[in-house]
């Protein structure tokens, strides 16, 4: 029997990457439900290409894109709306759900897979940085799986004793976060004239434009040190950001005993993408093999947290738990859309983050309700935070 994929997200860079390894593996993996936002017209090129029996897409395109999917693909069913991502993630036919929508957005649908009992392939790492612990229980109840696509965290789900997840902790020290640092790791410019197209030009990833402008104030760092936390179900002290401008090494483990393990690669999406697919098997990804004479040196150095306070406000926001991820992660989502728009400076983004920090606090909340109730608070303050700067 094939396995049933749903894939959120699927005209974006994860979900263009998902496809590549899907159609690899077309003997495995039957894609039962896509979605995309706007971008209909390159969502019915990928129907057409793999016949799923569902596609979503936004409301708002919904009547402008029916006629041509009833002509092109008549066997797919195409729906709208939040609701209906939902409905893909956690139907009774999926066994396996992609998570790849950027942003909060991605949180409704991922949480009703973690609900549902479906292996759940986490690119979305805003669900967790929202929602972490909420969403680890209801998967923990449900009895879904949580498999990390993020690089680094799939590195360190690699790294860790296969029994972690019984006993936490035992026998490892630490586990050690890397990050390239992004574009600006060096930057010896003018801070205050940086463009979206500097900010998106990341040195050694390919992808969607808001985690590349989140790579580029390390605030993407700071959102996976939250995501580390939840998904490994261990404090902020556990855990050490190593900055490694290769992007080779993609996270480490340390153990008691002094042995470091890492799992290394080619910067490719598609090899954690494989992983979390073929879990505990291997299949291929396509992926060019790592030849280390060729990059021959491997750099690493501490992170500047004076350069990047989006990182530093993070981690802060990990050690004191309750709403802050929620506070800063809209904020942030809003700042940079605004920055791509034109409306802010590049380094008015950190600003704008640590501004909405602030407004956090320490009580935990006790629903997903109550988590998009405050996620929608913080983006009402950080619209008016930025129409005030
Ligand atoms: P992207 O911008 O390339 O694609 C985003 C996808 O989400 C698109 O399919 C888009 O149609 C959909 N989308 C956007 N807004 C939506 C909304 N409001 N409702 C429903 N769907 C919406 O982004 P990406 O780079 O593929 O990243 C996706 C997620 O994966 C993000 O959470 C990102 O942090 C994470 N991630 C990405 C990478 C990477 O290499 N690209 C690596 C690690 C983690
Ligand atoms: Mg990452």
């Amino acid at each position: 029997m094939k396995k049933q994929v749903t894939l959120l997200g699927a005209t974006g860079s994860i979900g263009q990457s998902s496809l590549d390894v899907l159609q690899r593996h077309a003997d495995q993996f039957s894609v039962f439900a896509v979605s995309a936002h706007s971008q209909w017209a390159k969502l019915l090129e990928i129907c057409e290409r793999f016949n799923p029996q569902y596609a979503v897409v936004a409301d708002s395109v919904f009547d402008e894109a029916r006629p041509a999917f009833a002509d092109r693909v008549p066997k797919t069913t195409l729906l709208s709306g939040a609701k209906a991502l939902v409905d893909m993630a956690s139907h009774s036919e999926v066994d396996v759900v992609v998570a790849a929508i950027v942003g909060g957005a991605g949180l409704p649908s991922s949480y009703a897979a973690a609900k549902n009992g479906k292996r759940i392939l986490l690119a979305n790492k805003e669900s967790l940085v929202m929602s972490g612990a909420l969403f680890m229980q209801a998967a923990k109840e449900s009895g879904a799986e949580v498999l990390p696509v993020d690089s680094e965290h799939n590195a360190i789900f690699q790294s860790l004793p296969d029994r972690w997840r019984a006993t936490p902790q035992e026998g490892v020290s630490k586990i050690w976060l890397t990050g390239s640092g992004g574009p600006f790791r060096a930057y010896e410019g003018d801070w205050s004239t940086i463009t979206p197209q500097q900010a998106v030009a990341h040195p050694n990833w390919s992808m969607g434009a808001k985690i590349s402008v989140d790579s580029a104030t390390m605030m993407n760092k700071g959102l996976e040190f939250l995501e580390a936390c939840h998904l490994f179900n261990v404090g902020a002290e556990f855990i050490e950001v190593l900055v490694h401008p290769e992007s080779v090494i993609h996270s480490m483990a340390a153990y008691v005993d002094g042995s470091v393990i890492a799992q290394m690669g080619n910067p490719d999406m598609r090899t954690p993408i494989a992983h979390c697919l073929a879990w505990p098997d291997r299949i291929d990804a396509g992926v060019a093999p790592l030849n280390l004479a060729d990059i021959a040196q491997l750099n690493f150095e501490k992170p500047n947290y004076d350069r990047f306070p989006c990182l530093q406000v993070a981690i802060e926001a990990a050690k004191q738990g309750g709403s802050y991820g929620i506070w800063i992660n809209a904020a942030n989502e809003i700042a940079v859309a605004s920055f791509l728009n034109g409306e802010i400076r590049f380094d008015q983004i950190a600003g704008v983050v640590q501004s909405a920090f602030a407004q956090g606090s320490s009580v935990m909340p006790e629903s997903i309700e109550q988590v998009l109730a405050i996620d929608e608070q913080a983006r009402a303050w950080a619209d008016s935070a930025i129409g005030a700067l």
